[in-house]
């Protein structure tokens, strides 16, 4: 087979060897044409024609090599002889035999690599021991698929029935290639084919939007890419990334911090983006550090990179009706596979059917999006139509805010609570809906709390500024922001569970006259804005019935008031705020002639000719609602002169006046009095003669007469001036009443006054010591009537003597300030107990009209009193405590008056 050791350089050619030889050579090549029929395997005939290389020409090395991946070198597929060491790549550009084998396509033999300088790149073959060399290519459908390389260690003589002989082997190989490069093929598209069958099939299962993507994902990881992903571009021309997934767990983290910290943007140089970009393939068929840089926007971004280790990748947009809806991205890693042209048009044809999947999706997904809001939309209106309706049904307010309530829960809401407004500022709860059961608890112990108007949150603060509140995730304390002491309910409103609220004003004629407040609790629905619309709406119309029924209570009310007025006997009348009369009954025109239509809308001035009296008697203090005691007054109307009891009070609209006609009980007053002031008077002259006559006779020397006969003088003189003051009470009170009466106020020093009072009372009664003066010195001039002030003194001083039995004393005080001067005179007498302290002052009132303490009087004195000091522009007060003694202190401005 060979010259074996020792021989010739170059192999002597032996016919009859050489016909051995190639008898050899025919029957290796029928033998491996045979095996490559019967279906022997691919790899088991490479082997098989390498050793049937080596066993035909004798050579010591054979070697079957292919290009590499990225068709830069040629590497060995299968051998024979060959050391592993010695197994070097060929470099397909190289001028080695091997090399020039592939380019040219042609057999090239070399019988002495020490003699040859063809090819410079083979002659570290010199190196391994090998002397010469015979290579040719193995055919493929265009180009060559390999070198087929034998050589030995001998410089030989390749004759060409080894050239014949070692073509033949590669024809083999290239025909049994070729018919397995066809089935590979037709595998291929036929799992293409199915592929894309089953990616249809899911691809139209659903037309649910991330599900349909989700399927995708689980259809392309693993078999058609290690890592996959899908990126949506938006309307508004963001990417969002809607789905990454990996075969291997680890590598799923890091695309998903990948997606957060580097989401495609547009002009990004991620390869997503270029492809959404380009609206085309991206194809990277083998990366290199260099090339995966160029994808990444910055250091970290290339290490997130470099621990996913792509070495192969396709971006495919995703294109439907023309537009690009996104980009799918598919990566080998781990599995050191590469993408090749018949997987672009698989990723292509994938892409299409994604985006068609995703485009119907989309539709669907809209039209679901239409159609529940539509449906949405109409539940509001059928809702809010019937919440109308509900609402208007009432006209009463209670049963308006129930119903309201009611329409809430369960509807909208788990609670429903409904708020009012009061004419003081304060808010209180109208109305509280709930499930009922444990909740009732709860809502006993909300409405047992008052709520704090000035909350700034929650129901205050929305009637505040009419603007509403949505909590889409509240807290139970929410429900109790507006208690006072909201502390105190956190454990009760633990027991619901507080999920979401709403609170929306009740704005009727552009005032806020309440709140609602909606409260999901155990259906844990979480309000949106959608919630608070309707809400809103509800709010409006509720107000409007609210509104409608207040406004409907007060015209009842008002129809009730009118039917009374028109009926009771009073007449009454109100004023407004301007002026103007408004209300004006019946009795009113009965008694003033006046008709309503003369007087109803005119302002009071004009019509009433002592408006200005009558209007000074609303309460100037609060409660003006409280009215003060009834005057007197004299009106001309219509030429008739009426006596009115006028009272008043005042009232959130104006006053409101009620008088009644006491013209005919005056005229009988006036009448009663007249007859008693010309019964005085005809007393007064037959009196003054008997007390006359009386002093005269005590005045003379009585003393041959008995004692009986002088008592009896002296009592007919003290009776007689009694029954003369008596009288002059009767018509100074007379006088007082019908106005007649004149003073004449000048400066008078009260301390002289004071004193010769005092001094009289004592010579009176004879005892000094029971009446005091206690006095400043400097207490000024005040401005009275000096006759009709000493009159004043001279009663309280006799009352306080009067109604201080034994030995009780009376100070006269005498003291001054800034603008008054005060004259009072205590005793330490009976007292006066507190009910009395003003009745006292009425005529004829007396605490003891039966003098049963034997003390006698008109009741006439205190009267007089006061209305001598009121006229005088003073006043008198009383204190006094019963069984301790009485005050009565006179006040009159100084002099001179301010
Ligand atoms: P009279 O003529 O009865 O004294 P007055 O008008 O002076 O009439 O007083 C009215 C009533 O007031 C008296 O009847 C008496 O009951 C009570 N009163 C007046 N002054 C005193 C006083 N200083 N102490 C106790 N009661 C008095």
């Amino acid at each position: 087979m060979d010259a074996g050791p020792g021989g010739p350089r170059k192999a002597k050619r032996d016919p009859v060897e050489q016909l051995r030889r190639h008898e050899r050579q025919q029957a290796l090549v029928a033998e491996l044409g045979r095996s490559a029929l019967t279906g022997t395997p691919l790899e088991q005939l490479v082997e098989d024609a390498v050793a049937a290389v080596a066993d035909g020409l004798g050579a010591d090395r054979v070697g079957l090599l292919e290009p590499a991946p990225g068709g830069a070198v040629l590497v060995c597929r299968s051998s024979h002889g060959w050391p592993e060491a010695e197994m070097l790549p060929v470099a397909l550009d190289g001028d080695s035999q091997v090399a020039q084998t592939f380019r040219t396509r042609e057999p090239i033999v070399v019988d002495d690599f020490a003699g040859d300088d063809r090819f410079p790149g083979s002659h570290h073959l010199v190196a391994f021991g090998l002397a010469s060399g015979a290579a040719t290519p193995v055919r493929g459908e265009d180009q060559p698929v390999g070198v087929l390389v034998a050589h030995s260690r001998e410089p030989r003589d390749f004759g060409l029935d080894d050239v014949v002989f070692l073509r033949a082997v590669a024809n083999v190989l290239a025909v049994v290639t070729a018919r397995e490069l066809a089935e590979e093929r037709r595998r291929q598209s036929e799992e293409s084919l199915s592929f894309l069958a089953e990616a249809g099939h899911i691809l139209a299962e659903t037309l649910d939007y991330d599900t349909t993507l989700a399927n995708l994902a689980r259809l392309v990881v693993p078999r058609l890419a290690d890592w996959f992903i899908v990126d949506v571009a938006e309307d508004d021309g963001t990417i969002r990334r809607v789905v990454v997934a990996a075969a291997q767990p680890g590598k799923q983290e890091l695309l998903e911090e990948l997606s957060r910290f580097y989401p495609p943007t547009a002009g990004s140089p991620q390869p997503a983006a270029i492809a959404l970009e380009r609206g085309g393939t991206v194809h990277f068929p083998d990366f290199t550090p260099e090339s995966l840089r160029a994808t990444t926007r910055d250091e970290r971004h290339f290490e997130l990179m470099q621990q996913l280790d792509p070495r192969s990748a396709i971006a495919v947009p995703l294109v439907a009706r023309s537009r690009t809806l996104g980009a799918l991205t598919f990566a080998w890693a781990e599995s050191d596979r590469r993408y090749e042209g018949t997987d672009l048009a698989l990723a292509e044809e994938v892409a299409r059917r994604a985006a068609l999947a995703i485009d119907n999706a989309r539709l669907y997904r809209s039209a679901q999006a239409a159609r529940a809001a539509a449906e949405e939309a109409q539940r509001r209106m059928t809702f809010v139509a019937e919440a109308s309706e509900t609402l208007s049904s009432s006209l009463d307010y209670g049963e308006t805010l129930g119903s309201l309530a009611r329409l809430a829960v369960p509807g909208i809401a788990d609670w429903c609570l409904v708020y009012g407004l009061s004419g003081d500022g304060s808010i209180e709860r109208l109305a509280v809906e709930h499930g009922g059961g444990e909740q009732e608890a709860v809502a006993a112990v909300l409405a047992a709390h008052p709520i704090d108007p000035e909350a700034s949150v929650g129901v205050p603060q929305v009637i505040r500024t009419g603007r509403s509140e949505l909590h889409a995730d509240a807290t139970p304390a929410q429900l109790a922001s507006d208690v006072e002491e909201p502390e105190v309910l956190t454990s009760t409103l633990a027991a619901i569970n507080v999920c979401s609220t709403m609170c929306v004003p009740l704005v009727a004629r552009k005032h806020t006259i309440g709140a609602i407040l909606f409260v999901s609790a155990e259906s844990c629905r979480r309000y949106t804005e959608n919630d608070l619309e309707l809400a809103e709406e509800l709010g409006a119309r509720a107000a409007l019935a609210l509104d409608n029924s207040r406004l409907y209570r007060e015209v009842e009310e008002r129809a009730e008031a009118a039917r009374a007025l028109a009926t009771i006997a009073d007449g009454v009348f109100l004023v407004d705020e301007d002026g103007v009369i408004r209300i004006w009954n019946t009795a009113a025109e009965v008694i003033t002639g006046l008709p309503r239509a003369a007087v109803r809308g005119r302002p009071a001035a004009e019509v009433l000719p002592e408006w200005e009296r009558i209007a000074a008697l609303v309460p100037m203090r609060p409660p003006r609602e409280r009215p003060a005691a009834p005057q007197t007054i004299p009106l001309t109307v219509s030429g008739r002169e009426l006596w009115l009891s006028i009272s008043a009070v005042g009232s959130s609209e104006g006053a409101v006046y009620a008088f009644r006609d006491v013209t005919e009980e005056r005229r009988l007053e006036r009448l009663k009095s007249d007859f008693v002031a010309t019964v005085s008077h005809e007393l007064r002259t037959p009196l003054a003669a008997v007390y006359g006559a009386a002093l005269t006779l005590v005045g003379r020397d009585l003393s041959g007469r008995d004692e009986i006969q002088r008592a009896l003088v002296a009592q007919i003189a003290e009776q007689s001036a009694r029954l003369a003051a008596i009288v002059e009470d009767i018509l100074l009170t007379g006088e007082l009443e019908a106005g007649r009466l004149r003073l004449e106020p000048a400066e008078v020093d009260p301390l002289e006054l004071a004193r010769i009072a005092v001094e009289a009372a004592r010579a009176r009664i004879g005892k000094d010591e029971a009446v005091e003066l206690v006095a400043s010195e400097d207490v000024g001039s005040v401005n009275a009537d000096a006759g009709r002030l000493r009159q004043v003194l001279d009663n309280l001083i006799e009352n306080a003597i009067k109604y201080s039995p034994g030995d009780g004393r009376t100070e006269v005080r005498v003291e001054a300030d800034e603008w008054t001067v005060s004259i009072a005179v205590a005793d330490e007498g009976i007292g006066i107990p507190p009910e009395e302290h003003e009745r006292i002052f009425q005529k004829f009132y007396r605490l003891d009209p039966a003098q049963a303490d034997g003390v006698g009087g008109s009741g006439l004195g205190l009267y007089v009193c006061r209305e001598l000091v009121e006229r005088m522009e003073g006043r008198v007060l009383v204190d006094s405590v019963p069984g301790r003694g009485s005050t009565f202190t006179v006040e009159l401005p100084r002099w001179p008056l301010a």
